[in-house]
C-alpha cells in the first residue's frame, strides 16, 4: 500500500459506482472531498476518462454477479490506463480484500470502515487532513449531475436475512441525526434538487439507535423550508424509496395522507417471496398476510399509491407451488414493478450452506414469468390513473411523476423555459401492442424550482 501524497501524483479522479442508492451516495461523499482538497474530475467520455490519475471504484457484493463486473471492470481499467492508481471501495472491499489487492493497478483496497468518512479515506489515500481543514459540512451540498438527489439517512442493517451480506460488511445500524439531515435536504433543495429520495440499508430502522423513529424524521424533513433567490419557498418532494412493509406505520401513512404535495405516494417495499415457507427459510420476520395487511392500510389512506417490490426467485427449497404462490400473492399486493433477483449464494451467509439448491434454468423461468406479470399490472396500474393529479420532476419534456411513472408532457403546452417540475393531470393512452403510456396535462408549472442539476 503507497503513502506518498497523491496531490503530486493524481491531479485528476475519475468515479465508478457499482451497486445501491446508499452506494451512490457514499460515491457523492468522497467526490466533494477529493475536489475539495483539489483533485479534479474526469467523467464523460472515455478520451477524458482515460486522463485521470486516480481512479475511485466503489464495489458491490450483494450478488456474485456484481462482484464479477466489479473485477472485470477494474482489470479493464488498468488495461486502458495502465499509469492510474484504482482504489476500491465499499462492500466488496470489505468482503474480498485479497482478491481484490491482487488485481493489476491496484494501490488501495478500503473497506467501509476505512473509507465511508472522506477525512479517513484522503488518510488512507495519503492525504493528511482534518474535518475542518476540508471544510465539508457533514454530507453533501449537490448529487452531481441529477435532478433527483440521494439522501443517505442510516448505514448498516441489524437483521439477518439468511441471503444477505449486507450486516457481515455495513454492521448494525447507525442514524444521521435529524439535525444534520434537515441541513444537507436545505442544501440539496438549495442547489436545484427538487426531489430529495432518503436512502439507506434498512431505513424504516432510523431512530431505533438514537431514540426516535423514521415517522418522526419524517416529520421533520417535510417541514423544511427553502427559499428562492425571490423570496418564495421552493417546491420540492422526498421520496422515501426502500422501506419494509412492516414498518410502514399508521404516523408515517398519515403524513404521506396530509403531504401529497411533499412525498411521494410510492414505496418501494421488498417482498423477497410471496410463500409463508420460503419466507421463514429466509429468516423474513413477517408472514404474507401481515405483509398484504399493511399494503391494504396504505392503501386504503393514499390515492392510488405505487408499490414496487424486490423479489428473489429460486431460493434454496423454493417449489413451483411456492413460486407460484408468489405470484399470486405479487397480483393481490399490486405491485406496479418488481426487481427480480435470481438467488446467488454468498460465502458467509446462512444460505451458503443451504442444500436444496433451484435449478439455474427453473430459476430463470420464474424471473421471466414474474418480470412479464409485472408489465401486464404496471399497464394496468397506468390505466387506472387516468385523471390523477401528480408531479412531474422534468428532464427535458418527460420525467418521473410521484407515483413512479413516467410521463411525457407536450413541448406546446409549456411556455418559456422548461421547469424542474410540473404539476399535472394525467392522461393514459393504450398504445396497439397494449403498452399503456402516460401524458401530463400541466395544471400549473413549478418554475421556481431550481435549474441546476
Ligand atoms: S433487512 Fe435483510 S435483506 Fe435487508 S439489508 Fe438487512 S439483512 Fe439484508
Amino acid at each position: 500500500m503507497s503513502h506518498e501524497d497523491p496531490s503530486k501524483t493524481a491531479g485528476s479522479v475519475r468515479f465508478v459506482t457499482f451497486g445501491c442508492k446508499a452506494n451512490q451516495y457514499d460515491t457523492q461523499v468522497l467526490r466533494e472531498a477529493l475536489l475539495r482538497r483539489g483533485l479534479i474530475e474526469v467523467s464523460g467520455s472515455a478520451k477524458a476518462a482515460d486522463q485521470a490519475d486516480l481512479v475511485v471504484v466503489n464495489t458491490c457484493t450483494v450478488t456474485a454477479e456484481a462482484g464479477r463486473k466489479a473485477r472485470q471492470l477494474v482489470r479493464r481499467i488498468h488495461r486502458e490506463t495502465p499509469d492510474a492508481k484504482i482504489a476500491i471501495t465499499g462492500c466488496l472491499a470489505e468482503s474480498e480484500p485479497e482478491v481484490l489487492a491482487e488485481l493489476p493497478g491496484v494501490e488501495w483496497v478500503l473497506g467501509n470502515g476505512e473509507a465511508k468518512a472522506p477525512v479517513n479515506f484522503l488518510r488512507q489515500i495519503g492525504h493528511e487532513v482534518g474535518p475542518e481543514e476540508l471544510g465539508i459540512p457533514a454530507g453533501i451540498t449537490e448529487f452531481a449531475g441529477h435532478k433527483r438527489a440521494f439522501l443517505k439517512i442510516q448505514d448498516g442493517c441489524d437483521k439477518a436475512c439468511a441471503f444477505c451480506i449486507i450486516p457481515k460488511v455495513r454492521g448494525k445500524s447507525q442514524s444521521r441525526s435529524a439535525d444534520e439531515l434537515c441541513a444537507e435536504v436545505g442544501r440539496l433543495v438549495q442547489a436545484g434538487h427538487v426531489e430529495v429520495v432518503l436512502c439507506g440499508i434498512h431505513i424504516g430502522h432510523w431512530g431505533l439507535d438514537i431514540g426516535s423513529t423514521f415517522a418522526e424524521l419524517l416529520r421533520r424533513l417535510i417541514e423544511v423550508k427553502v427559499l428562492d433567490e425571490g423570496g418564495s419557498p421552493i417546491e420540492w418532494r422526498l421520496r422515501v424509496s426502500s422501506i419494509e412493509a412492516t414498518e410502514v406505520d399508521d404516523p408515517m401513512v398519515r403524513l404521506m395522507a396530509d403531504r401529497p404535495d411533499r412525498i411521494a405516494s410510492h414505496l418501494h417495499m421488498p417482498m423477497q417471496s410471496g410463500s409463508d415457507p420460503v419466507l421463514k427459510a429466509m429468516n423474513r420476520w413477517y408472514t404474507v398476510s401481515e405483509y398484504l395487511a399493511s399494503c391494504d392500510r396504505i392503501r386504503d389512506r393514499l390515492d392510488r399509491p405505487a408499490f414496487t417490490a424486490d423479489i428473489l426467485v429460486g431460493f434454496p427449497g423454493e417449489t413451483d407451488a411456492h413460486f407460484a404462490e408468489t405470484l399470486r400473492t405479487a397480483e393481490r399486493a399490486g405491485f406496479t414493478k418488481i426487481h427480480v433477483f435470481p438467488f446467488s449464494a454468498r460465502p458467509g451467509t446462512a444460505a451458503w450452506d443451504m442444500k436444496e439448491r433451484v435449478a439455474p434454468e427453473d430459476s430463470r423461468a420464474r424471473r421471466a414469468a414474474l418480470s412479464e406479470a409485472a408489465s401486464n399490472w404496471e399497464n394496468a396500474f397506468r390505466l387506472s390513473l387516468d385523471g390523477a393529479q401528480d408531479r412531474v420532476v422534468l428532464e427535458g419534456f418527460a420525467g418521473l411523476s410521484g407515483r413512479y411513472q413516467r410521463v411525457s408532457v407536450d413541448p406546446a403546452d409549456i411556455e418559456g423555459v422548461v421547469p424542474a417540475a410540473i404539476d399535472v393531470r394525467l392522461r393514459a393512452h393504450a398504445s396497439a401492442d397494449g403498452v399503456v403510456k402516460l401524458q401530463g396535462v400541466p395544471t400549473g408549472s413549478l418554475a421556481a424550482a431550481g435549474q441546476r442539476p
